[in-house]
């Protein structure tokens, strides 16, 4: 029988069955009558056998035992409605997803790490759904996070700014962040914050299948391809994630503070047309 893939009504008439011939909890009214017909028929002090018939049809229950009747009804109707939710919620979870749009829901209201609780906006990203090429960044920052968009800041601009000296459209790429929840102070993202959210990065690059990934920084090339040496070594050079191609460059936070390393990542940005576009 395929549990995930039944209708709700019918699915709680399964379970509705499966309680009613197999005993969920046992009542402790029947625990109660067990005790009171357990009493066998047996001889008294003066040697005369007591006869004790405990059948409800002539011994109606006690006010007490149909208490506990009731009781255990409920805990019995409990069992049976936790049964349902918990089915349903894996029925939910087992939905497979096929967009980005789904996938967002999924995750809109995530707390998988505590970057969650502080967090004004989830950045989940944004851009062209079927886009070739996808950018990707480690966190938001402030200006992410309160616009609930990736690179909005003064980075952002100066990475809008290459793409556009590319003759690309910003609408035209896909853009997020390795993690979704701004780390407080700019800080970087920690290894258990990047582990925790790493499958929603995961299901971004399946679901968009670009043909170039750019790995802005050390953070991003190194949760994809953790044997890389850092960014200074690794840019420019072409790598493989999984299916897809990596080029990685440098942060354009990175490049505000050190101008001087702005034609090495223009030589990487020269690149991506032919990779991502092939031409
Ligand atoms: S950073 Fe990622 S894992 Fe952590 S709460 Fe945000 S979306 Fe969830």
């Amino acid at each position: 029988m395929n549990i995930e893939a039944m209708p709700r009504v019918e699915l709680r008439r399964v379970i509705e069955g499966l309680g009613a011939i197999i005993p969920v909890e046992k009542d402790i009214s029947q625990k109660q009558q067990e005790k009171q017909t357990s009493f066998p028929n047996h001889p008294d002090q003066s040697g005369m056998i007591q006869y004790k018939n405990t059948h409800p049809k002539f011994f109606p229950p006690p006010a007490d035992i149909a208490e506990n009747q009731d009781k255990g009804n409920k805990v019995k109707q409990q069992s049976l409605t936790k049964a349902f939710a918990q089915i349903v919620i894996h029925q939910e979870s087992a939905k497979k997803i096929n967009t980005l749009s789904e996938l967002f829901q999924k995750y809109e209201d995530c707390q998988r790490c505590a970057l969650g609780k502080t967090r004004k906006n989830l950045v989940f990203g944004r851009g062209l759904s079927n886009a070739t090429v996808m950018f990707l960044g480690e966190g938001p920052g402030a200006d992410e996070d309160a616009q609930g968009e990736p690179f909005v800041g003064r980075a952002g601009r100066l990475l809008t700014k290459m793409i556009s000296a590319l003759g690309i459209e910003r609408s035209d790429v896909y853009i997020t962040n390795i993690v979704k929840c701004r780390p407080p102070e700019n800080r970087n993202p920690t290894p258990a914050e990047i582990s925790c959210c790493l499958p929603i990065i995961k299901q971004q690059i399946k679901i968009l299948n670009p043909k170039l990934i750019v790995t802005l920084g050390n953070i991003p090339t190194k949760t994809l391809i953790p044997e890389l040496p850092g960014i200074t070594k690794a840019r420019g050079k072409i790598q493989q994630y999984e299916n897809w191609t990596v080029l990685p460059t440098f942060h354009p936070s990175y490049l505000l503070r050190n101008r001087s390393a702005m034609p090495l990542a223009w030589e990487d940005f020269k690149k991506i047309p032919e990779l991502a576009f092939n031409n």
